[in-house]
């Protein structure tokens, strides 16, 4: 792809100017209230598009339509018929990835560039693939029963697995395209019905996934796709009593209201949270990978990354040395406009989120960190009126700094030195978290022993935020509850049935 300015990027025609709509019952349609929200460039601070803002009305009309869908036509839908769906969806969102890279770009900041030339380029029809490999496997078991009776074994016990129902996909902001389908793919699969709530910092990709999803061949009503505001829309949903389970990844925070406000029906959860995650460099590890491992663990997705490797523990050997290196990497990171291929590190999603990372940077300086990169929001040239911070290493941090407790969601690596594997293993574990965590080192026994140790859903070892559609992923702790991708997701979107025959 040859390098493009802004101004000659071509833009998606789905940036057509036009107020976008909510996707209810297959039809798009305007908020009941006719309100709209603004959606804005975060490398600009310009308005891009208006988005249609939901309400409760809306929640109630989504709910009855994801209702209508799953008792009518979805329910006839074969297993093979939903593999054959989820394979067009895959095709469709493979075919229009480019296009959905820009979105994500202009909408929330993800380089552009970055994506293009990412190991697996459109690993979100990956996601889709693996799970349109499910439905035709999602079987229950007979299970031997000892009822007693003169013949053991005339009465059958078996178990179906039943998709749960409507689910309310409640998704933020950090990777629109990952967001929607890490939940779309395992929810169809299941069979369940979904009214999607994208985050309102970035909804652009979600809606133009359900014009894909339409053109797949979907029916109505399977996916809905309401835009809006978390205390609105967004808490409609996880209150009504017509949703079977809600499907949340955002913080912690808005995590415990959902908790409350789902109690009504009990409904089922899913949660997947903030984190804190540590990432331990030993002194025996290739140093010439753990740096630049360490950084972009860090500052990938300008930090807003649920599981980056925010507490970097270094053994105190190597301590200084790692701190030069990573605070010269992060000097070299390139930060620039989300449209520039050669950007490494996009803006801040919003102008709320630089305000809070830009409170912690000076939050850390007042608490006695050592800044040796970055430090501050760039505000110079091109970058001025967008949302950018460069690249901060704070050094010397100790465990009870706000910074080293907090999730920040932003490109700032907070270094602490260590000296024992013990030490390390129990300040890392001293968190409210438990996402991730990851280990650098040559020693394969201290490899093993730190996997184990380390209270997370997910431990990387000489890497960092590796993914795959088959491998489970989410939080022990406040980090949340269920697991997303792999097997164990699908169970997340299923009842089980118990059936007893009496054949005597
Ligand atoms: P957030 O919790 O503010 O918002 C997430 C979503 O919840 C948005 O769609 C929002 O509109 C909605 N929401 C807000 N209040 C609500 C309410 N009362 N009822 C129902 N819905 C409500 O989170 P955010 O700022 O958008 O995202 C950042 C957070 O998400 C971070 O904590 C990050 O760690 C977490 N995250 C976790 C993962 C993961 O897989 N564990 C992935 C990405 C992000």
């Amino acid at each position: 792809m040859p390098a493009l300015s802004r101004a000659e990027t071509p833009m998606p025609a789905f940036l057509d100017g036009r107020p976008k709509k909510l996707l209810i019952g297959g039809r798009w349609r305007a908020a009941a209230s006719g309100r709209t929200f603004p959606s804005i460039d975060p490398s600009t601070g310009e308005v891009i598009a208006e988005l249609a803002e939901a309400g409760a009305e809306d929640a109630d009309r989504a709910v009855a339509a994801a209702r209508a869908a799953f008792e009518g036509p979805w329910r006839r839908v074969t297993p093979h018929e939903r593999q054959s769906l989820l394979w067009a969806f895959a095709d469709a969102v493979q075919e229009h990835y480019e296009e959905l890279r820009l979105l994500e770009a202009v909408d929330m900041g993800l380089p552009v560039g970055r994506r293009r030339s990412g190991p697996r380029p459109a690993w979100e029809a990956e996601v889709l693939r693996y799970f349109a490999g499910w439905p035709t496997k999602i079987h229950g078991q007979t299970i031997p029963n000892s009822i007693p009776g003169p013949d053991p074994g005339s009465v059958l016990s078996y178990t179906l697995k039943e998709p749960v129902g409507v689910v309310a996909a409640i998704v933020p902001w950090n990777r629109p395209i990952s967001n929607a389908i890490w939940k779309l793919g395992p929810a169809l699969a299941a069979g369940c019905t979904v009214v999607l709530k994208p985050a309102e910092e970035a909804s652009l990709v979600a809606l133009r996934l359900g014009e894909l999803l339409a053109g797949s061949g979907l029916p109505d009503g399977v996916v809905n796709i309401v835009t809006g505001h978390g205390e609105g829309v967004g808490a409609a949903l996880t209150e009504h009593p017509g949703v079977d389970k809600v499907a949340f990844t955002g913080s912690t925070e808005t995590a415990r209201r959902i908790v409350r406000a789902s109690a009504g029906n009990l409904k089922r959860l899913s949660l997947e949270l903030g984190g804190k995650s540590p990432d331990v460099v030993f002194a025996d590890a290739d140093l010439s990978r753990a740096v630049p491992g360490a950084a972009m663990g860090v500052f990938y997705n300008a930090g807003q990354v649920c599981c980056a490797g925010t507490r970097i523990y270094v053994e105190r050997p190597v301590y200084d040395e790692f701190v030069a290196g990573i605070s010269e990497f992060a000097a070299k990171l390139k930060v620039g406009d989300s449209l520039a291929p050669e950007t490494r590190i996009g803006p801040l999603v919003s102008a709320a989120q630089l305000e809070r990372v830009t409170g912690y940077l000076d939050l850390g300086s007042a608490e006695g960190a050592r800044t040796t990169a970055g430090g501050a929001r760039i505000e110079t040239g091109e970058l001025a009126n967008g949302y950018f911070v460069a690249p901060t290493v704070l050094a010397d941090v100790r465990d009870d700094m706000r910074v080293a407790r907090e999730e920040i969601f932003g490109p700032v690596a907070c270094v602490l030195p260590f000296d024992s594997l013990e030490e390390v293993v129990a300040r890392s574990n001293d968190t409210d978290y438990g996402l991730a965590g990851g280990v650098w080192t040559r020693d394969v026994g201290k490899a093993h022993r730190m996997a184990r140790e380390l209270r997370a859903g997910t431990v990387w070892v000489n890497s960092m935020l590796l993914m795959d559609p088959a491998v489970p992923f989410g939080g022990y702790k406040m980090s949340g509850w269920g697991r997303e991708m792999g097997e164990h997701s699908l169970d997340e979107y299923l009842n089980v049935k118990s059936v007893w025959i009496d054949t005597t």
